[in-house]
């Protein structure tokens, strides 16, 4: 019997672990795969306060950062199960019940779901091999990679138009693919886009397979209309070119539909506290509606999280 078991081994699920063990709660981090969930995909993340290389030469990549975290969570006493694929659960009783692929079960007090989202991809061939080599889907994270370079952003409504805008700042081009002949996003963003000279526009496209040696080199689109195929290769002296998806978020929410309260876009609902329609149920990270998914925001929720878990339980206890 756990007080809090956590959903999720990604950087909300590690903070919420580490604030409920140190208030001294049993607590389970379970994993589907391997520790850091999305953030074990960047080679350098930037922009976490305190995640820099500096003068104690420490590793500024996603996968040493969550390494810390999950050392951290584990020296104050948190349990994290690796490979364990929570595929069902019953959240209503007092006492929640976790189930695993594998069988196992998790009892507790009370559950925070931190399953994450993920990007939509294009689903073209080529796509995940070249992921974090030319392909991604974060401008905040890898826009500064593409200094001077050509980039093309996938996607017409706000995220793409305004991203791209971002992407700006450090690309030499930017031209925004869209797979219809207008953009979807607001007028006020695309008034601002097209003020911005560097960005150019490709209507009525998709790409059918990026390819690369290692880097992006070359993509195939193709003309939804005409079906006409083309391929567009990097200039010679950049040898290669980004592409940014921005074609929305899928929520890892399967789990909670018809047992939790979530929002038009899949996203599980929570209250300020992140509590959400079920009392002992708190969600956290980038699986609640917010307006920016990050790390820094993933682990103020857990933070969040774990202290009204901590209160439930406390209550349910005594
Ligand atoms: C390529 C890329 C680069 C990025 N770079 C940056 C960056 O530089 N800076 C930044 O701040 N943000 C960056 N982000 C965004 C950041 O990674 C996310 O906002 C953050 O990881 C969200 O954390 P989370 O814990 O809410 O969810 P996630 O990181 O998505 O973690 C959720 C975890 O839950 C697990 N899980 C899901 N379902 C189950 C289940 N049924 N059972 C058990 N486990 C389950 C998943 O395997 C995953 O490990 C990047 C994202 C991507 C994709």
């Amino acid at each position: 019997m756990y007080d809090v078991v956590i959903i999720g081994g990604g950087p909300s699920g590690l903070t919420a672990a580490l604030y409920n063990a140190r208030a001294r709660l049993k607590t389970v981090v379970l994993e589907k795969t391997k520790i850091g969930g999305q953030i074990a995909l960047t080679h350098e993340i930037a922009n976490f306060p305190g995640a820099i290389e500096g003068k104690d030469d420490k590793d500024p990549s996603g996968p040493a950062l969550v390494k810390r975290m999950a050392d951290q969570a584990t020296k104050y006493g948190a349990e994290i199960h690796l490979s364990k694929d929570v595929k069902s659960i019953e959240l209503e009783g007092k006492i929640k019940r976790v189930i695993c692929s594998d069988g196992t079960v998790y009892d507790s007090h009370a559950v925070i779901c931190a399953n994450g989202a993920q990007p939509r991809p294009i689903g073209c061939e080529g796509e995940k091999d070249l992921q974090g080599k030319g392909v991604s889907y974060c401008a905040t994270c890898d826009g500064a990679f593409f200094e001077d370079l050509e980039v093309y952003v996938v996607g017409g409504g706000n995220s793409a138009v305004e991203e791209a805008e971002f992407i700006t700042s450090f690309a030499r081009k930017v031209t925004i693919l869209q797979n219809l002949p207008h953009l979807t996003a607001d007028e006020i963003a695309i008034e601002q886009a097209k003020k911005n000279p560097k960005i150019d526009y490709i209507f009525n496209t998709v790409i059918d397979e990026i390819r690369g040696d290692g880097l992006v080199e070359s993509m195939v689109i193709r003309n939804t209309e005409t079906g006409e195929t083309t391929e567009i290769l990097a200039d010679e002296d950049d040898g290669t070119f980004g592409i940014f998806v921005f074609i929305g978020y899928i929520p890892n929410t399967e789990l909670y539909k018809g047992v939790l309260e979530l929002d038009d876009w899949g996203y599980i609902k929570t209250k300020e506290d992140m509590s959400t329609s079920l009392p002992g149920v708190f969600a956290s990270g980038d699986i609640r509606p917010k307006t920016l998914r990050q790390v820094i925001t993933a682990a103020g929720d857990g933070a969040t999280a774990a202290h009204s878990a901590q209160k439930y339980v406390e209550l349910t206890k005594s």
